[in-house]
């Protein structure tokens, strides 16, 4: 790279960043929170929790009302798609047109963050400010090299009250800079891994994934490991945790082997195992390094770390030497 690439790239990186903290337009949900679209929304991800259609179940329930589920906040404001204004004017759609005049035109979305502060109820109207949070400097990604572009949406009642928030996270890449170029290499061509879902509880996990840690949360009341993490102890009801680091070893306790469906981010046979540490938890993942149809109840693993891309690190467990 030259010095004038350098220079080149820190002037774009100031002039993208003269976004960050921007205001990038409110938006007003269509229709208020309704029992409809709750329904339809419970049906389709299977979710059977009477509170979220049963008036007289919910009633009775600690909410004392139908709720909507939490993770729906995002379908509350957002429009379908003949809903779209015509491009330009915001300072959002300003900084995705420097972006894609300097090439960076391929989008994918890679985080989603979302916090509550109350359940939300039928007839609650939402409405949200944008934020651009952050954009990042230029980076090498499997996909390509671009920008990582994060804003910030506000939810709050169209009385005003806020209601909860989200982070959301894009990649501005060009096209045909990433692994993917390079026809021959198979792996290198599916698409990202899907992200797991984030959450206050579940952070320290990938977190300590990507330096190669297998940690275990554990009660700061009583000692007691539990896994998959939760908010609080269910032996003693604690809420205070810390986290211990697992040897990595362990055994097959359970697992699969799925043929279909396949999904385009992984390789098929696809083993699945359900691993039994040494320290007692158990939790999901690949078996590696063997065929798939080798893999057995009771057969001794160890943790091997898959650096799946550059936001992502994940275990799996290959047998032990
Ligand atoms: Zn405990």
């Amino acid at each position: 790279m030259t010095t004038t690439d350098t220079d080149e790239q820190a002037a774009f990186l100031t002039k993208l960043r003269a976004f960050q903290g921007t205001e990038a337009g409110t938006e007003v949900g269509a229709d208020p929170v309704n029992q409809a679209m709750i329904r339809h929304w419970v049906e389709a991800m299977g979710d059977q929790n009477p509170v979220y259609v049963d008036p007289d179940a919910a009633a009775q329930s600690v909410h004392g009302q139908v709720i909507a589920p939490a993770v729906m906040l995002q379908a509350w404001v957002m429009r379908g798609i003949r809903g779209r204004p015509a491009q330009g004017g915001s300072p959002r759609d300003e900084l995705m047109g420097m972006l894609d005049d300097a090439g960076f035109s391929s989008v994918v979305a890679t985080n989603s963050e979302q916090e509550y502060d109350r359940m939300l109820h039928l007839g609650d109207h939402l409405r949200t400010r944008t934020v651009i949070d952050s954009v990042s400097e230029e980076k090498h990604t499997g996909l390509g090299v671009g920008h990582f572009v994060t804003t910030r949406v506000e939810y709050e009642t169209t009385e005003g009250e806020p209601v909860g928030r989200m982070l959301f996270r894009i990649l501005k890449f060009k096209p045909g800079t990433g692994r993917s170029a390079a026809p021959s290499d198979d792996a290198a061509r599916r698409p990202l891994r899907p992200r797991p879902a984030l959450t206050q509880d579940n952070a320290f996990f990938f977190d300590g994934a990507k330096q190669h840690r297998l940690l275990i949360q554990r009660c700061a009341q009583c000692g007691r490991l539990r896994h998959p993490p939760g908010p609080r102890c269910p032996r003693c009801g604690s809420y205070e945790w810390n986290a211990q680091e697992a040897s990595g070893r362990g055994t097959v306790y359970s697992f699969v082997v799925n043929h279909y469906p396949q999904v385009p981010a992984f390789e098929y046979p696809l083993a699945v195992g359900l691993i039994e540490l040494e320290e007692g938890t158990r939790l999901v993942a690949n078996v590696v390094g063997i065929d798939p149809s080798d893999v057995a109840v009771g057969l001794a693993v160890e943790v091997e770390w898959l650096d799946e891309d550059p936001d992502l690190t994940l275990p799996a467990f290959k047998p032990r030497a």
